[in-house]
């Protein structure tokens, strides 16, 4: 962070949107900005410009996934997986939680995950799964439909959400209903009824005990097909909401790019 800081004008202007040089510096230090970002930074400064964050995000993801995975190891996987809709078994005398995660196999051993028999080395299927697996929420579907904003500190995700996620789906399948049919089957998808009056409904399993309801209004000569994504409201028993919108997004994106 002080290397960094030492290359800023230490000018406290205010013009990256940053309080003070220190505070800019500790961002970039997190790899949430870049240096080039304060407009003061001599731009064809090479050195500057080929220097690599001192910590990327995916080092971050790395360092928050290792956390979690010490946490859902020392969990007693018999009464986790009983709790989060796992199957749980003796392998060799060693214990196992077998769970699908967007209708894809995943395997918690006591030395981590593993996806197709070998340990798997993506950060953030990593994080949710950990988190899901060490929260070991154990509370019934309520039944009751919400959107993502219904939980609490999601404010800054719901316009994101609407755009990177539902509006994606409804301009995806916009004139397409069979499409949309073949890809809610290849994802696992089952028709529900429910308490939306949609043209389709969609559940799928996100995890075993967070489901996700897809409502389709198809397009018509007025209006053109729209979307909304629902979530049990009992999901944030199950996992962290910034983690939870983080794996809708993703559905979203194999959904839309299958
Ligand atoms: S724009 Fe540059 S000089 Fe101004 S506060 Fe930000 S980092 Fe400091």
């Amino acid at each position: 962070m002080l290397e960094v800081y030492k290359k800023l004008p230490k000018t406290n202007c205010g013009k990256c949107g940053i309080p003070t040089c220190m505070a800019f510096a500790l961002k970039v230090k997190n790899a949430q900005l870049k240096i080039t970002d304060c407009p003061y930074v001599n731009t064809e400064d090479k050195e500057l410009l080929s220097q690599k964050p001192i910590i990327t995000m995916d080092d971050n993801y790395e360092r928050v996934s290792k956390e979690l995975e010490v946490e859902a190891k020392q969990t007693d996987f018999k009464e986790a997986a009983g709790n989060v809709g796992g199957q749980f078994e003796l392998n060799n005398g060693c214990e196992v939680i077998r769970l699908k995660m967007m209708n894809k196999p995943y395997e918690m051993r006591k030395d981590g995950l593993y996806e197709d028999g070998k340990y798997c080395h993506d950060s953030w299927s990593k994080i949710i799964i950990y988190d899901y697996i060490r929260r070991k929420g154990n509370k019934p579907l309520s039944g009751d439909w919400v959107t993502l904003g219904y939980f609490p500190n999601t404010a800054s995700h719901v316009k994101a959400f609407q755009r990177s996620a539902e509006e994606k789906v409804a301009s995806a399948f916009n004139n397409n209903i069979n499409d949309l049919k073949a890809r809610c089957k290849a994802m696992g998808g089952l028709e529900d009824t429910g308490k939306m009056k949609a043209d389709y409904i969609y559940r799928f399993y996100l995890l075993p005990r967070i489901p996700l309801y897809l409502c389709f209004w198809a397009a018509d000569e007025e209006f053109p097909a729209s979307c909304k994504l629902f979530l049990d409201s009992s999901a944030e028993t199950y996992i962290d909401i910034e983690y939870l919108a983080y794996l809708v997004e993703r559905f979203v994106e194999l959904f839309v790019n299958l």
